[in-house]
């Protein structure tokens, strides 16, 4: 409820502020080659960075416990060791990456405010080398950087209770409260983790620069990424989870291939595919 004692056209000018700066559309980066110059989207994130991490703390425990996870030492070791070579590389430095991977078959991944990366076996296994491996990851780590978790909270906070957020934004520890009185929970797969477009625009950038300076190849995005909507335009009527979340239109591909053309990639050897995975037990 507002508060009576605002002004009522303080409140429907700062409203109609704030439903322009969700409504901007990322304002796009122009790329230089082995530059760490990607910064977050220009929408707007009502959180802090610590924030961030408190609701991906709160989030990991909910899914740990409910998500069956890979133990395999060989699988998590190799997916490890990818993604700590790229979150070196990441321009979001002061968050902690961390991957699982979840023992589904399902074409699926996301990722928690604060690093936390839940990878399905199914995305995995669809990889065909280590380098659409490396671009599932780098894409991901990507959605953390750029904080669109957070993000995407703060768009349907806006949108079910701008009055609440004039009141005051939510504290250390009013953010949980905030949530539950929107409806919001954090299961092991919140609404608020499905991305727009334009994000998924942005976490492409923001990988293709981190696989650039890597030793992956930033080729592996689209490799993979045309392997996943590949499955989306077969004739299956289920829509893989990662099409849902990640929404990759024609728009987005365009642009995800023009920024690789920007960069002057070598091409390298592509290592085995990942043969391990059918020894282990679903
Ligand atoms: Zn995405």
């Amino acid at each position: 409820m507002m508060r009576s004692s605002y002004p009522m056209r303080a409140w429907v000018m700062t409203t109609c502020f704030l439903m322009g700066l969700l409504l901007q559309p990322g304002r796009a980066q122009t790329p230089v080659p082995g530059q760490s110059q990607q910064t977050p989207s220009m929408s707007v994130n009502f959180f802090s960075l610590q924030q961030d991490r408190e609701i991906g703390a709160e989030s990991i425990k909910v899914a740990d416990k409910e998500l069956p996870l890979v133990g395999s030492r060989v699988v998590n070791t190799y997916v490890k060791t990818i993604a700590a070579r790229l979150a070196l590389l990441s321009p979001l430095q002061s968050i902690q990456y961390r991957i699982q991977v979840v023992n589904s078959k399902t074409i699926s991944s996301l990722t928690y405010p604060g690093g936390t990366i839940y990878v399905d076996r199914g995305l995995l296994e669809l990889a065909s080398n280590d380098h659409e491996v490396a671009a599932i990851i780098a894409h991901e780590i990507a959605h953390a950087a750029a904080r669109h978790g957070t993000q995407q909270l703060s768009r349907q906070w806006l949108v079910q209770a701008p009055a609440s957020i004039l009141a005051g934004l939510p504290g250390n520890a009013g953010w949980k409260d905030q949530l539950q009185s929107l409806g919001i929970s954090l299961s092991p797969h919140p609404s608020f983790l499905r991305y727009s477009s334009n994000q998924e625009m942005e976490a492409n950038r923001i990988a293709v620069q981190i696989l650039f300076k890597s030793v992956y190849s930033p080729n592996g995005l689209p490799a993979i990424l045309e392997k996943i909507n590949g499955l989306a335009t077969a004739e299956s009527r289920v829509l893989p989870a990662y099409v849902y979340d990640h929404p990759q239109g024609t728009e987005a591909t365009q642009q995800l291939n023009s920024e690789i053309e920007k960069l002057n990639v070598v091409s390298r050897v592509l290592n085995p595919a990942l043969s391990f995975y059918s020894s282990i037990p679903l």
